[in-house]
């Protein structure tokens, strides 16, 4: 999506660690234009799909997902990362490793929000490792919820996540692939999609 990738270009800063920061248009200060374009362009590639639920992680997913899921008519869920669980029973969980933060998270989603049989697309902001993305799915999974997709705001191409989801049959549709980034200039490019 041309309008993100711009946006990336002239908004994103590249830090050491291969972090790219976007918190002045889309995770700290929200450009509420932006991603109703994003939401648009989501709706455009899966508006023939039944979508239930949108399923996203807090924090920075769900203002993204909450706007997306505006053009599909779906409430939004989002998995919640707990410091410390006691599994009662009435969660699903899964552990994930944080990109930014470095350790890993329980997250939990109540069992009263997804069911059996519905379908859900995932929204996120990121994809790198795909940690989080594993941690999702896996809820969906217990739940024996059916994924319809997911869709991701920025992937890191260069790292595994995208791919090896991809391989294990997972549709994944990214508005904006960075395809390399260098914390020295700055530079940024995108892979043609
Ligand atoms: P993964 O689990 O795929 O390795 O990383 C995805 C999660 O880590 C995203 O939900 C996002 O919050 C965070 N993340 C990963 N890479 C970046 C990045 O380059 N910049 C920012 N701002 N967040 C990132």
């Amino acid at each position: 999506m041309l309008l993100l990738e711009e946006r990336i270009r002239k908004d994103g800063r590249v830090k050491t660690g291969n972090v790219l920061k976007v918190d002045s248009f889309l995770n700290h200060q929200i450009d509420v234009k932006l991603l109703n374009r994003m939401g648009e362009e989501w709706y455009r590639i899966f508006k023939d799909e039944r979508i239930d639920k949108v399923l996203t992680i807090e924090a920075s997913g769900i203002a993204i997902a909450v706007i997306a899921a505006q053009y599909f008519g779906a409430p939004v869920l989002f998995a919640k990362k707990a410091q410390s669980i006691n599994i009662d029973g009435d969660v699903y969980s899964t552990k994930v490793q944080s990109y930014t933060h470095n350790r890993i998270y329980d997250v939990i989603l109540s069992k009263k929000f997804l069911h059996e049989g519905e379908n859900v697309l995932i929204i996120d902001d990121f994809l790198a490792n795909g940690c989080a993305l594993e941690g999702l799915i896996d809820l969906v999974d217990q739940a024996k919820a059916n994924l319809v997709g997911v869709g991701i705001a920025i992937e890191k191409g260069f790292q595994k996540g995208g791919r090896e989801l991809r391989e294990k049959g997972i549709r994944i549709e990214s508005l904006a692939i960075v395809e390399s980034m260098d914390a020295a200039t700055g530079e940024i490019k995108f892979r043609k999609q």
